[in-house]
């Protein structure tokens, strides 16, 4: 059966925002009262950005590759989480080409981190900024991450033929 050279995928992620922890997103430490809560470095940006490429793939979502019950996941670093995301889609024949990210957060605010975030992710799946879009948006004072209390991410993912 003939298969299109192409393959999109989505991912989504949201984690309580906590004072006192460290805010890593988008592989970027953040410096910011609060940070994302969570087994790992709970970089929701990643997160996202990962479960994109797997399901873009086929493949098993982060839950599965990366389970939160497991003590070597700790504190893990999201970078080895997205970067074996990409390790697991190249297994299978597909290169990435192109993610685009919408992070909802009230705060910390994020427009000026964006450029390092792009720099970042882009350095992790090993291809150019300009194939990497964020954007950062608010829940105008709605539900949880209105209220500053958790940040969310979507993301997307096209994956092509390599
Ligand atoms: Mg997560």
């Amino acid at each position: 059966m003939t298969q299109p050279p192409f393959r999109v995928g989505t991912g989504y992620d949201i984690h309580p925002l906590k004072a006192g922890r460290p805010c890593v997103l988008g592989g970027v430490s953040i410096p910011s009262e609060v940070g994302p809560d969570g087994h790992s470095d709970a970089d929701v940006v990643l997160h996202a950005a990962a479960d994109a490429v797997l399901g873009a793939a086929g493949l098993r979502d982060i839950g599965h590759h990366f389970p939160n019950t497991d003590e070597a996941c700790r504190g893990m670093d999201s970078a080895l989480i997205l970067a074996a995301a990409a390790r697991e889609a190249a297994k299978a024949g597909w290169k990435v080409g192109n993610l685009d990210l919408v992070v909802v957060a009230e705060r910390p605010k994020l427009s000026a981190h964006v450029p390092a975030m792009r720099s970042r992710i882009a350095g992790i799946l090993e291809i150019d900024p300009s194939q990497v879009g964020i954007k950062a948006t608010t829940n105008e004072g709605m539900d949880a991450v209105g209220q500053g209390r958790a940040l969310a991410v979507h993301a997307v993912c096209l994956l092509f033929r390599a």
